[in-house]
Order: C-alpha cells, then sequence, then structure tokens
C-alpha cells in the first residue's frame, strides 16, 4: 500500500492490516465485483452483471434506495411524495441472484490491497466500480448549509418543504407587515437546471396553488429570487433558450438576478454585493464537489473533486478499479463530461459489458457517450429542450420533459403513481404532498404553554423556517 496523500494533503486510506473477505457467502470461484453507490451508474452496473456466470457482486450504499434526484425538486416543492421517486435498492434487484446488496456506508478504499473497507468490515474484490456520486459545495463556506439546504437527497427535500411551507403558516398568521414580507420571501441560489426548477415551481406554487388556502395572505405577493453570478441562467444551453427561460420564470413571479454573487448567507437571509435581502427561506443549487471517496484514493483530482479516469473509465495504474457517473473526470475535446444521469447510465452499461468482455477474453474498448440533448422545466406547463439541434420551448418541451421523465423513472409502479399525481394537479393545481413533517416524535416532554414566554415582538412564536 503506498502512502500517498491527494492534493488537498489528506492521507491515503490505510488498509487493516489483515484484510479479510468477511462478509463472503461463498468463498466460490468466481469473480467478485464490489460496487460502491446505487445510482444511476451503479445500480446500471448490477443490473447488467445480473446473471452473468462466473460472477457474483456485491453493492454497497449507505441508504437503503436508489433516489431519482431529476425529480427530487417535486418532493421538495410538494407535488411528490418521497415513495414516488426512491425505491428501495433491495427490491430492483430482487431477481438477481448472483447480487446481494448492503446498505452501508464505505469509508475507504486500498488499492494494492484490492479491499473495500466500512463498519460492515472488509470486503476483497476482483473488480471494484467506485460510483458514490456527488454533493453540494459551499465554496468554503460550510456554515451556510444550515441556512440554505442543497437538494440531493430525500432528507433534504423533505426539509426544504418543511421551510417552505413553514414560511407560509408563519406569514399567515403574522400580523407586523416586515415580517411578513421576510417570511414571504424565498432566495434560490444558482441558475443551473435545479435552481431553475425550484424557482418555477415556488412561482407556481405560490401563484396558483396556495392562492385558495390562505385568508391572511396573498400568496401571489411572495417574492421570489434566482441568484445566479454568471452572465446568464442555465449556461449549458444556448442564449435564446437560456432568454427564454428568464422570461417564462419572470411570467411565473420570479426575480432572476444574473451576474450577482452571494456573499454571505444567515439566518435573516443573504448578502449580495452591498445589498442584504432578508429572506426566511434560502435554498442552495450552486455548485458541487464529488465525494469525499474520491479523494481518499489519494489520485489525481480535478477542482470538483472528480478522480481522473482513462478511456475505459478505470484508474491508470489499477485497470481492475472503474469510476463512474458524478465521481469520475472523463475527459473529451470538449472538456469533461457533464455530471448528468445520462452520462452515469452509459458508463455503468459501458464498465458492465466491459468487466462481461474481459472473462470471456475480449480486449477492452474506449467509453463514448451519445449525447442525447437537454432540457429543464419552468413551473407546471413549461420547459426548454435541446437535442440532435432542435430546440423546444413551453407546452411542448413540458410535454418532451414530461414523457422523458416518466420513461426513465425507475419501477412500474411509480412511473404510474407519478403521472397520476401530475395528471391530478395538472387539472387540479393540487399539490398533494404538502405536509409538513418535523423530526420531533417523541410525544412526552411536550413544551407546556406556561413554559414557551418567548414571543417575538409581533406575538409570533420564535421559529423559523429556516431553523426550526
Ligand atoms: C436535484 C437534481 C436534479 C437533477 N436533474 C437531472 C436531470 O434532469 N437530468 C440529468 O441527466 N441529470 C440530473 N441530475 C444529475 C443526476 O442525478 C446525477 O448526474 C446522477 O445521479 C449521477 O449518478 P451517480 O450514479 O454518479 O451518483 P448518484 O445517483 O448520486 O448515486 C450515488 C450513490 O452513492 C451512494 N454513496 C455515496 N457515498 C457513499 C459511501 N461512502 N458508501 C456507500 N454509498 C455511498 C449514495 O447514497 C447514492 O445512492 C440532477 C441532480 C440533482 C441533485
Amino acid at each position: 500500500m503506498s502512502a500517498k496523500t491527494d492534493s488537498t494533503g489528506t492521507p491515503a486510506f490505510q488498509p487493516r492490516a489483515e484484510a479479510s473477505d468477511v462478509l463472503a457467502i461463498d468463498r466460490s470461484s468466481d469473480k467478485h465485483v464490489v460496487i460502491v453507490g446505487g445510482g444511476f451508474a451503479g445500480l446500471e452496473v448490477a443490473k447488467r452483471l445480473a446473471g452473468c456466470p462466473g460472477l457474483r457482486v456485491t453493492l454497497i450504499d449507505r441508504r437503503n434506495h436508489h433516489l431519482f434526484q431529476p425529480l427530487l425538486y417535486q418532493v421538495a416543492m410538494a407535488g411528490l411524495s418521497p415513495a414516488e421517486i426512491a425505491v428501495p435498492i433491495r427490491s430492483l434487484l430482487r431477481d438477481a441472484n448472483n447480487v446481494r446488496v448492503i446498505a452501508a456506508e464505505v469509508t475507504g478504499v486500498a488499492l494494492d490491497a484490492r479491499t473495500v473497507h466500512g463498519d460492515f468490515g472488509t470486503l476483497l474484490y476482483d473488480y471494484l466500480v467506485l460510483a458514490t456520486g456527488a454533493q453540494h459545495a459551499y465554496f468554503g463556506h460550510d456554515e451556510w448549509e444550515a441556512h440554505a439546504p442543497g437538494l440531493k437527497t430525500v432528507e433534504q427535500a423533505t426539509e426544504i418543504r418543511r421551510r417552505v411551507l413553514t414560511a407560509f403558516e408563519l406569514a399567515e398568521r403574522e400580523t407586523d407587515a416586515t415580517r411578513r414580507r421576510q417570511y414571504l420571501t424565498f432566495v434560490v441560489v444558482g441558475g443551473g437546471p435545479t435552481g431553475v426548477e425550484l424557482a418555477g415551481a415556488l412561482g407556481e406554487m405560490s401563484r396558483y396553488t396556495l392562492t385558495r388556502d390562505f385568508r391572511e395572505i396573498d400568496p401571489k405577493l411572495t417574492r421570489i429570487m434566482l441568484i445566479e453570478a454568471g452572465s446568464r441562467i442555465l449556461p449549458s444551453f444556448s442564449e435564446s433558450l437560456s432568454s427564454r427561460a428568464t422570461r417564462d420564470l419572470e411570467r411565473l413571479g420570479v426575480q432572476v438576478w444574473t451576474g450577482s454573487r452571494v456573499t454571505d448567507v444567515n439566518a435573516t437571509g443573504v448578502r449580495v454585493g452591498d445589498e442584504r435581502i432578508a429572506a426566511a427561506t434560502v435554498l442552495w443549487a450552486a455548485g458541487v464537489q464529488a465525494s469525499a471517496l474520491g479523494r481518499s484514493l489519494g489520485l489525481p483530482c480535478d477542482r470538483q473533486g472528480r478522480v481522473h479516469v482513462e478511456a475505459d473509465t478505470s484508474l491508470a495504474d489499477h485497470p481492475e478499479v472503474f469510476i463512474a457517473g458524478d465521481l469520475a473526470h472523463f475527459a473529451t475535446e470538449n472538456g469533461p463530461l457533464p455530471g448528468v444521469a445520462t452520462v452515469a447510465l452509459q458508463q455503468g452499461r459501458f464498465i458492465a459489458n466491459t468487466i462481461r468482455d474481459e472473462l470471456e477474453g475480449r480486449q477492452r474498448g474506449s467509453f463514448r457517450y451519445f449525447d442525447k440533448g437537454q432540457m429543464a422545466t419552468i413551473g407546471r406547463r413549461r420547459a426548454i429542450c435541446e437535442s440532435y439541434g432542435v430546440k423546444l420551448t413551453g407546452f411542448a418541451a413540458w410535454v418532451a420533459w414530461l414523457l422523458v421523465h416518466i420513461y426513465y423513472l425507475t419501477g412500474f409502479r411509480n412511473r404510474l403513481f407519478v403521472l397520476l399525481s401530475w395528471a391530478w394537479s395538472y387539472l387540479t393545481f393540487a399539490r398533494g404532498a404538502r405536509l409538513i413533517v418535523g423530526k420531533r416524535w417523541q410525544s412526552y416532554g411536550e413544551t407546556a404553554p406556561a413554559q414557551s414566554p418567548r414571543r417575538s415582538p409581533s406575538g409570533a412564536p420564535p421559529i423559523q423556517p429556516g431553523v426550526g
């Protein structure tokens, strides 16, 4: 084991002295493929190796479910319930007899010893696929996360939903106009597809869905701000589509600020340059960084922490180790491949085929990404779409977006439920999953009325959507 360090000086993982395959059920001569991460890339590898003779496969994920992240904003905006976009990994691989699933966190990999480690023990592998994805980056200000959650997991989506719905509830009972305005101000930081989807859904929810439910506030007065540091939103799209998206957002009441850098985030709002914006709810959709497992390998990574890979998506000195999806820096003449689900899926498929081919004595090929285009939705019935040189906008693009997302959604039951939920909310403007669910579950120890004397100047209890 080499004592490598990564670019940040973090020492590479040191294996235990005696590594043994403690979880091995069978010690057959079958090759052992260990997959870390049951997202788009990892799950695709496992599915394609299912039933492959001469192979046993172990998929490890710290969560028990595969998550369809492209629809996560719908959970955050109360359009869908978590179970409609997340499926237990175990159930997806139920029929794959040579695949076992372990719900655990992998904390280290020893490349030379060919072992993977975590609280489950140690596993030996013949092939390793690392596909642990990415998370949000706060540009060195991790303290901002408490005030501005990102959107990557079910927990984050339900927390955003709680904050947004709580803000409307607090505004409804607030008598002080300044505080009410603060409750009804929502700031979304980052003008990529996720920020645009969140801002558009907020605009639609406040203008159409909530108008009939509140008596004391006019949700149409909600102020939604989308703040982007670059010169335009959706920079990966053509300029004309980016402008169209801006106009669509503005029609939903969203103020789009480009060329504006957020310099501070706290419990009372954000600072943009010299301007302070008082907002009870701030959502973060700017910047990502690859999972920490990548850096822990002690190999060259890019600025986002993605591990540089070869043309076959393996590591230069370890052809038995593949890196896929958001964790991989796959260089092309047009720059590295983007962190999108289609790249992850195609890489997963390629890696599974490569392993199968190698077992049958065939040579490895090179991975080629087949770019089918990109799309982003803005509210309930507008989207933009760019595919094979064709640009679509408005309702036509939204229908295309809907069909593509339903098609890729995992599991028949989920597809059906999501389609029904959408049809219902489309016809009725309803948002069925508008539940505020907190983390306090114990009935004992509830605060008695006499013990909670602290009130805000306006008389409202001292709770904030962001920190409650
Ligand atoms: C809100 C949002 C919207 C998006 N919209 C789109 C879209 O419209 N179109 C599109 O193409 N892409 C979209 N993306 C991007 C797309 O979801 C990702 O590119 C894709 O999920 C990457 O797949 P992956 O397999 O690399 O990682 P992921 O799907 O993130 O899976 C990583 C898995 O690894 C597990 N894991 C992480 N660390 C460990 C560990 N140490 N031990 C064990 N398990 C671990 C995680 O639990 C997770 O299950 C969106 C992403 C987000 C967040």
